[in-house]
């Protein structure tokens, strides 16, 4: 297999799985490391800060700085500082989109809002639903971490993300822009963050319709691993993964 100037890699399912590294992760990080290939980190996962992330992963022996993670919530905040225009936003979220939008000097209001910014909001109430649906109709852009519908928790499926965007959507009759995988804006973010041209990297993920889908629309490589959601019936022949993996001892750095 080739090596790859970067890596973009997933962590939900790819790496961990709740609390538990997925065997062949720690090994193939330090292998990253040895060769000094740069990697980031790509989670959909909206309510994550990059600090979080970097203590769950270093309690599991996998290093990691901020340079080496980008959360759909870290991608938008970023997407928002590229802006021409002044950005206020009206924000529904967790901690995750918070810290993000707060590391990049967004401002949140419910002032003159020009953007509705969107992610998993577990304390949602049907005043914030309101008010950004008002927004919108108003005028101000929607704008949403994440397309994932349903999220996987210890007790089944709960509603993600994009279920919760969805009402704003249809309430407003406006198109959210998604920012998260498998939308191209984070990827380019990705590649922005290793430094490198979609041809150089390798994209891995658990995921056939978000991280795969993505890596390929935008151009990447991309591997498919088999230890987290997907399976290997999920490929459409026509959208073939470069490498399909069983785990990440299964991919050999030349
Ligand atoms: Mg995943």
């Amino acid at each position: 297999m080739t090596a790859y100037k970067g890596y973009l890699i997933d962590l939900d399912g790819t790496i961990f799985r709740g609390d538990e590294v997925i065997p062949g992760a720690v090994e193939f990080i330090y292998k990253l490391i040895e060769k000094q290939l740069p990697y980031v980190f790509i989670t959909n996962n909206s309510s994550y800060t990059a600090d979080l992330l970097i203590d769950k992963l270093t309690k599991m022996n996998i290093p990691a700085k901020k340079e080496n993670i980008l959360t759909s919530s870290i991608a938008t905040a970023k997407y928002l500082k590229q802006s021409k225009e002044q950005v206020k936003c009206f924000m529904i979220g967790e901690i995750g989109l918070k810290q993000a939008l707060k590391d990049e000097n967004i401002v949140m209001t419910n002032q003159h809002v020009t953007h509705v910014v969107m992610g998993i909001d577990r304390q949602i109430t049907y005043d914030k639903l309101a008010m950004a649906t008002d927004f919108v109709r108003k005028g101000a852009t929607l704008i949403s971490t994440n397309k994932d519908l349903a999220i996987p928790s210890e007790t089944g499926f709960k509603p993600g993300n994009g279920a919760l965007t969805s009402v704003v959507s249809l309430s407003s009759g406006k198109e959210p822009l998604f920012i998260g995988k498998p939308a191209k804006n984070m990827i380019q973010i990705g590649l922005n963050m290793l430094n490198c041209k979609a041809r150089e990297v390798l994209l891995i993920g658990d995921n056939y319709f978000t991280d795969i889908a993505g890596g390929i629309k935008s151009g990447v490589d991309t591997a498919f691993i088999l230890t987290g959601i997907g399976q290997r019936r999920d490929i459409k022949s026509t959208m073939q993964p470069t490498y399909v993996l069983n785990d990440l001892s299964d991919y050999h750095l030349k």
